[in-house]
């Protein structure tokens, strides 16, 4: 448990991350979202910036790669799916690999669906996931280059493979909109009615709603429930397949 997380906003509405292994002094940021904001919180940290780790090639998460790199002189680590998409990218990843941050070692899962070269990291000793763009708190990212089967089998594969204590460190705080959107769908969960109550709490004390729990959004978030009887009947798909329950959930949030 030797892995220190900084947290702070860049942009509209992206959350970034610097980690810093604490026994060997190394430090990465998770995604660049902006340049000013990533300085600032190397600064705030006395942090020296070692690597760049990211999750998927949009602007709001690769934008900062090649200042940064110049900048500071450090590796990027991104998706081998999307090496040619990955400004900067040193250190091709995928499914199975793992990345070591001194003695913090990350797994990296394949995630396609937002992007087809989506990538996370999940350092499993210290019980955290950065998740990207494709998992949010409630929510899942829009399926920009997949198809929503790949989206389900990406989202399952999460579901399945990490522990409920993971604390998941998603992209964006969009959380209280995506509990609004959920509670349509899924309005008699009590697990959804009391996080929504808590997210609305957190936000009007101008709080962040991340990290949550794997835990906590198996048991609220809708996109993680396409087997939920209760999702099923409101979207009158009752017996329907994991699949088609997840299609129709991302496509009536597409449209929220
Ligand atoms: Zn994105
Ligand atoms: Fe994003």
């Amino acid at each position: 448990m030797s892995l220190q997380i900084h947290m702070f906003k860049a942009l509209q509405d992206n959350y970034c991350y610097l980690i810093h292994d604490q026994a060997s002094g190394l430090t990465a940021v998770i995604d660049t979202p902006e340049v000013p904001a990533i300085e600032q919180a190397l600064a705030d940290t006395g942090w020296q910036l070692n690597y760049i780790l990211n999750t998927h090639h949009h602007w709001d998460h690769a934008g900062g790669n090649l200042e940064l790199k110049k900048k500071t002189g450090c590796q990027v680590v991104g998706a081998r799916a999307d090496a040619e998409r990955i400004p900067g990218i040193d250190r091709q990843v995928g499914e199975g690999d793992e990345f070591r941050l001194g003695e913090s070692i990350a797994r990296v899962f394949d995630t396609p669906g937002h992007t087809s070269g989506h990538i996370i990291y999940h350092f499993a000793d210290d019980e955290v996931a950065f998740v990207g763009d494709t998992l949010f708190s409630l929510g899942c990212g829009r399926v920009v280059e997949g198809t929503h089967e790949q989206m389900w089998t990406t989202l399952e594969k999460l579901r399945d493979a990490l522990p409920d204590p993971t604390q998941l460190y998603c992209a964006h705080e969009y959380t209280q909109t995506n509990a609004r959107f959920a509670l349509t769908v899924e309005p008699d969960n009590p697990a959804l009615q009391a996080r929504a109550a808590e997210v609305d709490r957190l936000r009007s004390a101008g709080q962040a709603t991340v990290p949550s729990t794997m835990a906590e959004e198996k048991a609220a978030n809708p996109f993680l429930r396409p087997d939920s009887p209760g999702l099923m009947a409101t979207l009158g798909l009752a017996g329907a397949d994991p699949v088609a329950v997840f299609a129709e959930t991302r496509q009536r949030k597409d449209k929220f």
